[in-house]
Formats: structure tokens, C-alpha cells, sequence
């Protein structure tokens, strides 16, 4: 039966407790008094178990639902304050030998064109992100044993920390490859990778073994435990995710947070990041070809459940949404974004014309870095480039405790404020600089510690004088 500190994930995310549930959830989705007990120990912001969510996510009554995106919210200004991080994926290859269905560099598809980058490619993207303002990356490729195999993700990464541009250098290579095994994932602790990402896709095993019918990502236990293996080989900054539209998006977020139960169980740490992709339009992928997509309310109440669920944790939203959705779901949860990204291999240093469909799925916000940026501050967000934690070894439980504690504000803020003003003076628009700078002057006032406020005040007069990356 369901035990979270089992270390077999097929004990842990069980189908037939992830039923009971949903069976649960659906006979409580109106009932005030529990949906009203949940909401005062989420109000506790320790979380909630995958039972007690998911009830809140089946609720139906207009009132309580309210206040469950006003607790989300909140829970999201306590944790992570106004600060929202950019980063941006980066496609290193699309060979691939998996039979994904939904993902169009699985290795039937003969149409698009397989690339892989060279170390001298991988540099003129770097020098292109590096170029826009980019300071954390995610590395995304293909499973190809012969084509990307580790040594090569290896050396890529050695190669993007070591690219010295211009303003300074690539401070966080966060890795979305496939699961792996511990040897491996030690070595990509041991080349500095901060976050290991992997989505699970779905938890629904039956339809997991049909939505990946062949290749080494068929075997769902291997890629259910991948983020077990991945702590065992020292990697304690894990994110995990589904794939929104491939099965029922409750059965995937009761999947997710018994997930998460787990990690934290078994582990000592819960997931780092956890990011809610939708599937989208791709080369041979008709996303209406598969029957779970969701509307915009219900992806806006899967957010706000998991803020409050797992209330330490990061949200990430790609561009694969639009500009209005990322809006909604930003003030409801998300606390990372990517911004100005290319989902085909090469495509910034060169973007392929529209018609090359060479990329992983179409995006939907394609608006510049700048603004971006411009648009999250004028909402009051403070846009982040900050990497600190995990340069200083604040990962893991160290991150997580500091998360818990509510101290991150006094930590993150400041750091955020430094790393915006780096890129106000190196990238920015003069409009976006102007309003940079009055956020700035307007923020660092927050801070409550005087000593750290008058430090971050020096840091910031420094920065300005052409001093950059304060550790
Ligand atoms: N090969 C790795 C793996 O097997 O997990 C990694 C990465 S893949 C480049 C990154 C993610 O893109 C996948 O985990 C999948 O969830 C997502 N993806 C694939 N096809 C997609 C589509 N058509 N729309 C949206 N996301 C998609």
C-alpha cells in the first residue's frame, strides 16, 4: 500500500490510491466544512497532503474557490516575495531514439532536420543568450547513447560555464535530460549542474507505456525513479512535471504530489522546481489528437493548488503559454519563467524561419528578453537573474530550510535587485532601464535588515560604476 518513504516508485505513486483519491476528492468537491478545514491548515503554509489538495482541486463551490486563489497568493508573496527568475532553455541536440508520441524528435519522424550542436556552436549560443542578458540556463537534448551521450552533455557544460563574454558568464546549467543512471547523474553533479529536471509526462503508467511505445523511455519504473537515483548521486535540486493534456489533469496532480511526499519522505527534500507544462502544436503533434487538454481555468486552479500544496517549492512556466495565461498564473504561483526562447537546436544564434519546424513545439509568448522584463515590472515584479543559493550551496535542505523559514526574503531580495540592475545597465531598453531603476529605488527600501539594506545599497552603487557579480 501507499507508503511515501518506499523507495520504489511504484509503491509510492500507487494507481490505486491515486483512484481513492480522486474518489475522495469527488465526493467532498462540495463539501464546506472539509474544504474549509483544508483551507485553514493550508493557511499553516506546511502543505498538504495529496489527499487534502486534491480535494481543494475538485472543489466546485464558487466562494471557497476564491479563497483558495487568495491563499495562493499570499503563500506565493510569504515564500517567494515579487521576485520572478528568467531563464532560458537551451536545445543542444534532437536526435533522439525514444517513439514519443506526443514529441516530434521521436525517431520515426523523418522530416525534421537532426542537429547536434558542435562545442563551437554551443559557444555562439551562449555568446547569443549571453547577448540578450541570460544568466541560467536549461539544457534540454534527444536520448541518443551514440549521438548525445553523457560525455558529450559533459563536455557542453563545461563548455557553456567556461564561455567569458562581454558582461560575465553563464551562472546556473540547470539539465533536462533523459533519467539516467547514479553514476551518471553524479558526474553531472560533479560537472556543477544546479537543477536535474525530468518530467514524469504522466503518472498514469498504462498510458505512459502507450505514449512512449518504444525506446529506453518505454520503461516507466526507470523514469519514475529517475529523481531517486538522480539524489543518490549527490543532485539534492531535483524538478519534476508533468505533461498537461496527456491524461486527466487530476489523476497528474495527485500523481505529482505523492511525487513530491515522496522525495520529501524518503529523501529528506522535496522537489526543487516543479513545472506544469501543456502540450502544444509540433511537426507531426496535433495536441487536439490527444483528449485531456485543459482550458485556461482549470490550468490557473492546477497553480494555485499545487502554490498551496507544496508552498516551498518553485513553479516554472515556459513560453509555451501566451502572454495573458502567464499573467494570470504568475500572481497565483509561478516564481521562475523562461523569456526569448528557441526550442530548435541552434536557433539563437540562428533563428530558423517560421516555416523550418525544425523546433520542439511552437511557442506562444516569442516577445524579446527586454520585454519581457519591461512587462514583469511594469506588474511590480522584480525580474531575477540570480543564482546565489546554489553558487554559495544553498541547495537541497539548505534552500528548502531557508524557504520554509521565510527568511528568503531577507536573502533573495536584495540579490535580486543587484542581478536586475547588471542587466538594466548591460541589456536594457532605455524604457525599461527608466522603470528598472525606479523599482530598484523603490524595493531596496524592503528590506528589513538595515546592515544588508546599506550593503545592497553599496553593491548597487558599484554596479553602477561597472563593478558586476557580488557573491
Ligand atoms: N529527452 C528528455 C526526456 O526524455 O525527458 C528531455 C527533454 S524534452 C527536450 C523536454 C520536455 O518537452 C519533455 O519532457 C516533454 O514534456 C516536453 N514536450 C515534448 N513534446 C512536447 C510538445 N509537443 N508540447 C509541449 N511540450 C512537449
Amino acid at each position: 500500500m501507499y507508503d511515501p518513504k518506499s523507495p520504489h516508485a511504484e509503491d509510492f505513486i500507487n494507481h490505486d490510491e491515486i483512484l481513492a483519491t480522486l474518489a475522495y476528492a469527488d465526493a467532498n468537491a462540495t463539501n464546506a466544512e472539509l474544504i474549509d478545514t483544508i483551507i485553514t491548515k493550508a493557511e499553516l503554509r506546511k502543505g498538504l497532503s495529496h489527499r487534502e489538495a486534491s480535494v481543494l482541486l475538485a472543489c466546485t463551490l464558487e466562494d471557497r474557490n476564491q479563497k483558495i486563489y487568495a491563499l495562493a497568493e499570499q503563500i506565493k508573496k510569504d515564500f517567494y516575495g515579487n521576485r520572478i527568475v528568467m531563464f532560458a532553455p537551451l536545445y543542444l541536440s534532437n536526435y533522439c531514439i525514444n517513439g514519443c508520441v506526443y514529441c516530434p524528435y521521436h525517431l520515426k519522424n523523418k522530416r525534421i532536420p537532426r542537429i547536434k550542436l558542435s562545442q563551437d556552436e554551443i559557444r555562439r549560443e551562449v555568446i547569443a543568450l549571453q547577448d540578450m542578458g541570460h544568466k541560467r540556463l536549461a539544457l534540454e537534448a534527444g536520448e541518443d547513447p551514440v549521438n548525445n551521450p553523457l560525455e558529450y552533455i559533459l563536455e557542453s557544460i563545461k563548455t557553456i560555464y567556461s564561455v567569458k563574454h562581454k558582461n560575465g558568464v553563464i551562472r546556473r546549467v540547470n539539465v533536462n535530460i533523459a533519467a539516467t543512471t547514479v553514476d551518471d547523474y553524479r558526474k553531472l553533479k560533479d560537472a556543477g549542474i544546479g537543477t536535474y529536471i525530468l518530467f514524469q509526462e504522466t503518472y498514469h503508467k498504462d498510458s505512459y507505456e502507450k505514449l512512449h511505445p518504444t525506446g529506453p523511455k518505454h520503461d516507466y519504473k526507470w523514469h519514475t525513479e529517475a529523481m531517486d537515483r538522480a539524489m543518490q548521486g549527490g543532485i539534492d535540486d531535483v524538478g519534476i512535471g508533468v505533461l498537461f493534456g496527456l491524461e486527466r489533469y487530476r489523476y497528474e496532480y495527485a500523481g505529482l504530489l505523492m511525487h513530491a511526499e515522496h522525495l520529501e519522505a524518503a529523501m529528506g527534500v522535496g522537489p526543487h522546481t516543479i513545472s506544469v507544462p501543456r502540450i502544444k502544436a509540433a511537426d507531426d503533434v496535433d495536441p487536439s489528437s490527444f483528449d485531456n487538454g485543459i482550458n485556461e481555468d482549470t490550468f490557473a486552479k492546477i497553480v494555485a493548488c499545487i502554490r498551496i500544496a507544496v508552498p516551498y517549492t518553485g513553479i516554472i512556466i515556459s513560453t509555451r503559454e501566451s502572454q495573458s495565461c502567464r499573467e494570470r498564473v504568475l500572481h497565483l504561483g509561478v516564481s521562475q519563467i523562461s523569456g526569448a526562447s528557441r526550442t530548435s537546436v541552434g536557433g539563437y544564434a540562428d533563428p530558423e524561419p517560421d516555416d523550418a519546424k525544425s523546433e520542439q513545439f511552437e511557442l506562444s509568448d516569442r516577445r524579446t528578453l527586454d520585454e519581457i522584463v519591461h512587462w514583469l515590472m511594469n506588474m511590480g515584479y522584480i525580474p531575477s537573474f540570480c543564482t546565489a543559493c546554489y553558487r554559495e550551496g544553498r541547495t537541497g535542505d539548505r534552500f528548502m530550510s531557508l524557504c520554509k523559514s521565510g527568511q528568503i526574503l531577507n536573502c533573495c531580495h536584495p540579490n535580486a535587485l543587484m542581478t536586475l540592475k547588471e542587466y538594466l545597465m548591460d541589456y536594457a531598453s532605455p524604457e525599461t532601464r527608466r522603470i528598472g531603476e525606479e523599482l530598484i529605488a523603490r524595493e531596496i527600501e524592503k528590506v528589513p535588515r538595515e546592515k544588508v539594506r546599506d550593503i545592497a545599497k553599496r553593491n548597487l552603487a558599484a554596479i553602477n560604476d561597472g563593478q558586476r557579480d557580488f557573491r
